[in-house]
């Protein structure tokens, strides 16, 4: 059973068998929480919830999401983009259910991130903190523009300025070809263009972040400057250097193709698809893998979209198995997404001062990363406890 309690926030203790904090563990401790922050960290002293079968860990960030994309809305234009928010709930609310307490959010149609965000902040709707991007900028294709579609230089810089005027905390540009059954990557915006998307969203202080399925468009994406890379498979060794130099972060989203091809029939891909997404896979693992002994650092992001919502974490186990351990896998799904959102003192970590997101697993994610992909039994969001399964048995799945 999961039990939302937005209850008016207060001064609490929790005491746990170990804590995690985002550097180092603590054992037998205690977290304080005031109001939406953290007190304190450390030995108990006085009274505080027993919360000692678990291990807290920070709110995990997803730094890849499209938490707008519904499976089926049955509401047609007019009026589609209200049904959207408000189905959207069940992608937020699946989503703080594995531990996830804040999200990037690439990509969204009518602002409805926006909507979306607003509403979470000011307490109307129950879901992760929200940075969003508005529109993703696209290259024309064909019939159908969208206020994100742009063509030369001038065009990216007004969309970019665009996006960030009607409220986007970073920027999202479609730099290839591929998405859902395609995982074509042809480089679709040019270098110049990628580079007056970044030196325009920087001059606003927001980051951004491009899309390439290929090489190509991710080589100048990095030579271009983002903050982070998306999907990205069969880099060069180039590429991936000039990304540790450039502490350029890498979100490869490997497990987004693995749900498109367990779930080919209810998208209505036809088999062939199957193959082309466990192809790409192995490739984007390979080119993780390359990553991971290079030095590059990466930020967990889920690209889910649709009935993904509640499998965000599994990226996790990719990032096992492209070589990282256990603390580093976690590092990026706290510290690094937190850098990447410019939240780093904010979010992240279980640290006096910081937002009191903590997450409780049962079992030690140092030892065992699927005790966070499998067992998240509690969910504080700024400290209000937004998911609570402390009652349910212990099942191993
Ligand atoms: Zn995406």
């Amino acid at each position: 059973m999961v039990l939302f309690c937005l209850s008016p926030s207060f001064a609490a203790s929790y005491k746990f068998g170990s804590v995690w904090d985002g550097e180092k563990v603590w054992k037998d401790a205690c977290v304080s929480t005031e109001g939406d922050r953290i007190q304190s960290v450390g030995p108990c002293a006085g009274a505080a919830v027993d919360m000692s079968r678990f291990t807290a860990i920070p709110g995990l960030i997803d730094a890849h999401t499209h938490l707008t994309y519904v499976f089926e809305n049955p509401v047609s234009q007019p009026g589609r983009n209200a049904a959207v928010v408000f189905l959207s709930q069940e992608n937020a609310r699946k989503t703080l259910e594995t531990g996830v307490t804040t999200v990037r959010n690439l990509g969204a149609a009518d602002y409805a991130d926006i909507a979306m965000r607003d509403l979470i902040n000011r307490g109307l709707m129950i879901g992760p903190r929200m940075f969003v991007s508005g529109y993703g900028l696209f290259i024309s294709r064909g019939r159908n523009p969208t206020p994100g579609t742009a063509d030369g230089v001038a065009e990216v810089m007004k969309i970019v300025r665009e996006q960030v005027a009607a409220g986007a905390d970073c920027i999202k540009m479609y730099g290839s070809t591929g998405s859902g059954r395609d995982v074509t990557g042809f480089q679709t915006f040019t270098f110049e263009e990628m580079k007056a998307a970044v030196d325009a969203a920087h001059a606003l202080g927001k980051k951004i972040a491009i899309h390439s399925y290929g090489p190509d468009g991710a080589r100048d994406a990095v030579r271009a400057g983002t903050d982070s890379l998306e999907h990205a498979a069969g880099m060069d060794d180039e590429t991936i250097s000039e990304m540790v130099r450039r502490k350029t972060f890498y979100v490869p989203t490997i497990d987004h193709n693995r749900y498109y091809a367990d779930n080919y029939k209810k998208l209505n891909y036809p088999p062939a698809a199957v193959d082309d997404l466990n192809r790409f896979i192995q490739r984007n693992l390979d080119t993780a893998r390359k990553a991971v002994r290079a030095g590059v650092r990466f930020a967990m992001g889920s690209d889910a979209v649709y009935t993904m919502f509640g499998e965000n974490t599994r990226e996790l186990e990719w990032f096992m198995k492209a070589g990282m351990s256990t603390e580093q896998a976690l590092r990026t799904a706290t510290a690094n997404g937190a850098e990447l959102l410019a939240m780093e003192k904010s979010i992240g970590a279980i640290r006096p001062g910081y937002f009191a997101d903590i997450v409780a697993v049962e079992g030690n994610p140092l030892d065992d990363i699927e005790a966070v992909i499998h067992r998240v039994r509690w969910v504080m969001k700024g400290g209000d406890v937004v998911v609570d399964k402390t009652t349910a048995r212990s099942t191993t799945p």
